[in-house]
């Protein structure tokens, strides 16, 4: 083997070791003999020239990494839904390619244009009356005459009045004597920044305690280090805890293209996770009886660069949990992060038990395969907007939320969550709001919303055949869908009416999010919705109009203009910025 080691081997020595290398590896791999293999690859090592064996590393990387990721996807889709997976994710590409080709491209943006059109029309509203401000006034205004313009743009502007309960969600309470002792929170506490604790002590002190009094609703161990922190709405506290478990699966098991596995009823603030942190998701679809995540399909996609499982407790289309407890032994089983979403259930879930209520499935932190819960105090728990928390059961979890960076010029910094400086006051209107409720508060609430919800249930299944209740809804969040008339055009027509309740997709479906100021109104909307589905059944030429609901959910399902929903909630996005037609930023205000 020395010899080996130092000759220099000329090209028919090469080829005939090659040949020799080709027999003795087969007899080596028959008889796994450990001692020519090495040899063998000691010869490879000395006689190829580096370029050669970084180009054979490069192959073995590559196909290693396609053999796996072929074999994971074979698993996850099966061996016909692979390629079949593969042609959809094609096509649609290949449409939208196709819209935004120079062909079809004038056709789409004429289509786009109307739509846009439209949407400008509905959401851009303004009056003469109003003073317009499209740059600053030369010189400030008075306050008598601000506040005074303040009730006149609430006025003026049509818009749905959510004091009679008439809007799916939104708001959840909204009781004047809450909305006053919040406001006197605001007024004392405006200044205030958790990012300096030493000069806002009572701001640190109050959030931990929210923190605390919110783990002990969802039984977290707190003797064990559960822990949380305080952020600004659901959406931020699912970004935290992808992010958490994608950091967590690097640090404790090298993952570097971490993946997560998401029900199809899962928020979007997943996939907003996916999108701004890399994760790549895998979507798993629900059981077509129980609305629920398939929790077999969902261990399929399970591989070694899985960092995160996901369930809701509700989901928020159809107001549906997911399997809790076969979710956390299958958590349990692949020592895997799970991450429950109770950011709509909020306190509602949290009191579902004390409330009376029986066979309410264990989804909190009893359940042993949860890592974190997502909790958002801005829906149920009634705190001003802005508010949600999200919970860990131990700390090492939680500390791969946060940002640290010691080499900053600025100093040390560290930051818990995704913002850096954090408006203390609607950590005190949060603290402030859940004292005032209290225990008894919460699930009075608990029991009057999942009455009217469960009420409104009774209700369709008894009285409205044609609409059919999505799933076995236990908590506040009742939808339904309907094989006989378009619940798009209802949903137009109930708008008509002054109700707005949610649409979706996918199948296509309403529902309403029962709220406290919904909770009086659920019996007339009970009679709304029983008279309009009359007035549909009875209307054989009921149509849905072409600018409505049903036009557009007809255009996000469709393959053919997959890229035209796009460009569609592009546009509504960009009209939250416009100002209103005749105005344009650089004319000088009214208000001088
Ligand atoms: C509302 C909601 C969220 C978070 O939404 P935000 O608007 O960011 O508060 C997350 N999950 C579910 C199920 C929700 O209903």
């Amino acid at each position: 083997m020395d010899k080996l080691l130092e000759s220099h081997l000329d090209c028919s020595e090469v080829r005939a070791l090659w040949q020799q290398f080709v027999v003795s590896t087969e007899t080596s791999i028959r008889t796994l003999d450990a001692q020519t293999i090495y040899l063998h690859v000691i010869t490879y090592l000395t006689v190829t020239p580096w370029y050669n064996i970084l180009k054979d590393y490069l192959l073995v990387v590559f196909l290693h990494k396609f053999l796996k990721s072929s074999l994971y996807n074979v698993r996850a889709y099966g061996v016909i839904g692979y390629p079949r997976h593969i042609w959809r994710q094609t096509s649609r590409a290949t449409v939208r390619w196709l819209l935004s080709s120079r062909l079809m491209r004038s056709t789409v943006e004429k289509e786009v244009g109307k739509a846009r059109a439209s949407i400008e029309h509905d959401l851009i509203l303004n009056n003469d009356c109003l003073l317009d401000f499209p740059t600053l006034p030369e010189i400030g205004l008075r306050e008598d005459h601000i506040i005074e313009e303040l009730d006149i743009l609430q006025d003026v502007l049509p818009h749905t009045d959510w004091e009679d309960g008439k809007v799916s969600g939104a708001v959840y309470h909204g009781g004047e004597d809450l909305i006053r002792l919040q406001s006197i929170a605001f007024e004392k506490y405006s200044v205030a920044n958790q990012l300096h604790p030493d000069v806002f002590p009572a701001v640190r002190k109050m959030e931990a305690e929210v923190v605390s009094m919110t783990l002990n609703m969802f039984n977290a161990p707190m003797e064990n280090g559960a822990c949380g922190t305080t952020t600004s709405g659901g959406t931020e506290s699912l970004l935290l805890a992808c992010l958490s478990a994608k950091m967590y699966g690097l640090k404790h098991h090298g993952i570097t293209e971490p993946e997560m596995i998401v029900p199809v009823t899962a928020h979007a603030g997943f996939n907003k996770a996916a999108y701004y942190f890399g994760i790549k998701m895998h979507h798993i679809p629900v059981d077509p009886k129980t609305y629920r995540v398939d929790v077999c399909k969902m261990e399929r996609y399970i591989n070694s660069n899985t960092v995160l499982l996901v369930g809701s407790v509700p989901n928020f289309p159809h107001g549906i949990n997911d399997d809790v407890e076969g979710l956390g032994k299958l958590a349990e089983k692949y020592n895997l992060r799970l991450h429950i979403d109770c950011c709509l259930g909020s306190f509602v879930v949290a009191f579902m038990e004390k409330a009376g209520f029986q066979n309410v499935p264990v989804f909190d932190f009893r359940v042993p395969g949860v890592t974190s819960i997502s909790c958002d105090t801005h829906k149920y728990g009634f705190a001003p907007k802005g508010s949600s928390i999200i919970m860990y059961r131990n700390e090492d979890l939680r500390m791969h939320q946060y940002f640290i960076e010691p080499n900053w010029v600025g100093g040390l910094y560290g930051s818990p969550t995704l913002a850096g400086s954090r408006p203390g006051a609607l950590v005190v209107g949060c603290w402030a709001t859940m004292v005032k409720f209290g225990e008894n508060g919460y699930i009075e609430s608990c029991r009057s919303i999942i009455e009217a919800a469960r009420k409104l249930r009774r209700y369709i299944e008894e009285e409205i055949p044609a609409l059919q209740i999505i799933g076995d809804p236990q908590f506040s969040v009742i939808a339904f869908t309907s094989k006989q008339i378009d619940v798009y055009e209802l949903s137009d027509r109930l708008t008509k009416s002054g109700w707005h309740l949610n649409t979706l997709q996918n199948p296509p479906a309403l529902h309403l999010a029962v709220t406290r100021p919904s909770v009086p109104a659920i019996d007339s909307l009970c009679q709304l919705l029983s008279s309009t589905v009359k007035d549909m059944l009875n209307d054989p030429n009921v149509k849905p109009s072409a600018d409505g609901t049903s036009a557009l959910y007809g255009v996000a399902g469709s393959v053919k203009t997959a890229g035209v929903a796009d460009q569609l909630i592009v546009a509504f996005l960009d009209t939250l910025y416009k100002l209103a037609p005749g105005i344009s930023s650089n004319s000088s205000n009214t208000a001088t």
